[in-house]
């Protein structure tokens, strides 16, 4: 036998915890498009700036009003006036019952304002992600990508429907504060405000460090989800025991559980000290306001117009200062943190994707396809050293290699084609090209004459039934399995094509019959079953073409048996294209595509292929020779068996 060449592999990479910390692109123009997140919605936005407006404005009408009670109500040089008091009772109390009803509608909007950002976000990643080829998808780890579409845009929603109004009213607030401030008093005023400018360039020093520190915590997040979700699977938690690995996987766990809190730690410590500093400076402005008003009444520094109620209401605006400051500050390092959560997500969104309908794409009724299949030329590079291989993060070697290197088959229509060859000769990288999984990196791939980048996806999809070695099922009931294939199908066609399938009898003996759930994966049935169910499921789908690659040695001979007369109905009078490991099939095929090394090596039928003395010749003798008889059909044919392969033979 040919050596089989060497190739790298691509099973499942384990990561380094290094590689969890891998930073995000930069994207660039980032704030023009956060804000381009809210333009939808600027009504909204527009209202909640109204609303800030007004409570702000009001915010600043009963400390001015203090003033009127202390030095016209309360102690006028006439004595007090009871009526006026009176007055300014009433007006002072509705203006904090307007504020307090206003303040919930702010509220109300704001969430919703987040909410949408959100949801919008959220709709926009996944879309987006659905658009992607499997390429991206071979490329990431589905934690990570998870992790992006729940965590990263709920950690916006806090910044959203927290900052934006935050940062609104506590402006209003400040501004609207610092003019009565100074109307009162200009001299206290710069007394209250001091060092306040400091403390704004500290805070943008932290910000810049939160950012880094956020963009750590929101990695470690992913890298946990990614393992969770590699471990607690099915097949994780399978593998897991199977392997005695329990403890290691926990031990790993909790690394990054440990580096997860950590960083968290960090990040929330991030500032604290600029916060003491801050909160402590204006604990003590009042008591020098206080000091300060002293001198200033004795006529030490010579002003006038300070009364008693002028000192009550400055103290009372002052203490409305620290805590707009503060949380002002406080938000822009909040907000510089959260461009991290936005750089992850326009980092996903800014990938291209790259299987997409040619401008001039067509529909192609599905009753007008005849299904000729042909590959001309076809070259494949699963790492092209493209835009791609940076936009996924990929990391490629420079080293090209090439899984097709110059693929030449066609197919009629009806035909059963069957592509053998060695492990790792290309056969399953020709099956994605056809229902445009991947692009060919060159050369041309067409049905009936149209190459398939010019067939709309949607129309490409409906003609191609692809059954695969790993059946997946998704975690519903058999019938909503079943009605993937075609959401429309009655009843009556689902228990037509089970039984097609040969899984009906097998469906009705669960209790629940159709309504059954098959559990994670379709973990509750077994390999054949899984098989038939998909093989029903395509029978629904009713396509032209169909691509078939064949289990190798999962099922018993019974199960294969059933999968084999589930398949025979669903290859009459449509193009098959067969990753073929049973010699009936391949024995059966019109044209047998022998693939080595990325290319057509020979093609012919199994006898021709057997005259010419060549690798088929060469694979099946290997192979084949010295198979004992399996079964015997009904047809009279015996099964001889060899390995994981069936050779019928006619005694
Ligand atoms: P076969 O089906 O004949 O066993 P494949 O078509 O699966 O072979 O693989 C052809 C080559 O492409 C192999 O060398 C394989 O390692 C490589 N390959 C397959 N899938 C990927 C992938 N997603 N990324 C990178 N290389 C891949």
């Amino acid at each position: 036998m040919r050596p089989v060449r060497e190739n790298i592999p691509h099973g499942p990479r384990r990561s380094s915890a290094s590689d969890g910390s891998r930073p995000s692109r930069r994207v660039p123009n980032l704030h023009r498009r956060i804000a381009g997140t809210f333009r939808p919605h600027w009504r909204q936005v527009l209202a909640i700036g109204l609303l800030i407006l007004v409570t702000a404005g009001l915010g600043v009408v009963n400390p001015i009003l203090i003033r009127v009670v202390f030095d016209s109500a309360l102690f006028p040089e006439g004595g007090p006036d009871l009526q006026l008091l009176w007055t300014l009772a009433v007006a002072m109390g509705s203006v904090v019952i307007v504020t307090g009803c206003l303040g919930v509608v702010q509220t109300w909007l704001t969430q919703r304002l987040g909410q949408r950002v959100m949801r919008d976000l959220r709709d926009r990643l996944y879309t987006h992600l659905q658009s992607l080829s499997l390429g991206f998808f071979t490329s990431q780890k589905t934690g990570e990508i998870q992790s992006r579409v729940a965590n990263d845009v709920a950690g916006i929603r806090v910044v959203v429907t927290g900052t934006v109004s935050t940062i609104l009213s506590n402006i209003v607030i400040l501004i609207s504060t610092l003019i009565a401030m100074s109307v009162l008093s200009w001299q206290l005023t710069i007394v209250a405000v001091g060092i306040t400018p400091l403390f704004a360039i500290f805070s943008y020093m932290v910000g810049r460090r939160r950012r880094a520190a956020s963009r750590l915590v929101q990695e470690s997040t992913a890298e946990m989800t990614a393992i969770t979700q590699e471990t607690l699977s099915v097949s994780g938690v399978m593998l897991t025991r199977l392997f005695g690995a329990q403890n290691r996987e926990i031990e790993r766990f909790r690394d990054q559980n440990v580096r997860l809190s950590d960083l968290e730690i960090r990040r929330e410590m991030t500032g604290q000290r600029v916060w003491a500093g801050m909160q402590i400076f204006y604990s003590l402005t009042p008591v020098v306001v206080y000091v300060l008003a002293g001198y200033i009444l004795f006529g030490g520094f010579g002003a006038n117009g300070i009364t008693a109620g002028t000192i009550v209401a400055f103290t009372t605006l002052q203490a409305r200062l620290y805590f707009p400051i503060s949380t002002l500050l406080r938000t822009s390092v909040e907000l510089q943190s959260s461009l991290a959560l936005f750089e992850r997500i326009f980092g996903y969104l800014d990938i291209r994707p790259d299987i997409v309908d040619a401008p001039d794409a067509v529909d192609i009724p599905i009753e007008r396809v005849a299904g000729r299949v042909k590959l001309r030329d076809v070259r494949m590079n699963y790492h092209p050293a493209t835009l791609l291989s940076e936009a996924y993060e990929i990391e490629t070697d420079g080293h090209e290699f090439w899984a097709l290197d110059g693929v030449n088959l066609e197919v009629k229509p009806g035909q059963l084609a069957a592509l053998v060859g060695p492990s790792g000769a290309g056969k399953t990288t020709v099956s994605y090209l056809i229902p445009r999984l991947y692009d060919a990196t060159s050369g041309e791939v067409s049905i009936d004459g149209i190459d398939v980048r010019r067939i709309k996806q949607q129309s490409l999809a409906r003609m191609i039934g692809y059954v695969s070695q790993e059946s997946y099922l998704f975690h519903a009931s058999i019938r909503e399995n079943l009605l993937y294939g075609n959401p429309e199908a009655t009843e009556q066609q689902l228990h037509k094509a089970a039984k097609a399938a040969y899984i009906h009898d097998r469906i009705m003996e669960f209790p629940e019959g159709y309504d059954t759930v098959v559990g994670e994966r379709g973990y509750r049935m077994s390999g054949g079953e899984r098989q038939r169910l998909s093989i029903a499921r395509v029978i629904l789908h009713d396509p032209r073409l169909l691509i078939l690659d064949e289990a190798t040695s999962s099922l018993d001979t019974t199960s294969e048996r059933y999968v084999q007369a589930a398949l025979q109905p669903l290859m009459r009078g449509r193009t098959t294209i067969a990753i073929a490991h049973r010699l009936s099939t391949i024995m059966n095929a019109d044209v047998i595509f022998v693939i080595d090394r990325g290319s057509v090596v020979e093609h012919g039928t199994h006898f021709e292929l057997l005259a010419q003395g060549g690798l088929y010749a060469q694979l099946y003798d290997e192979q084949y020779e010295g198979g004992t008889v399996e079964y015997v059909r009904e047809d009279g044919v015996a099964v001889l068996a060899s390995g994981d392969l069936r050779l019928p033979v006619a005694i």
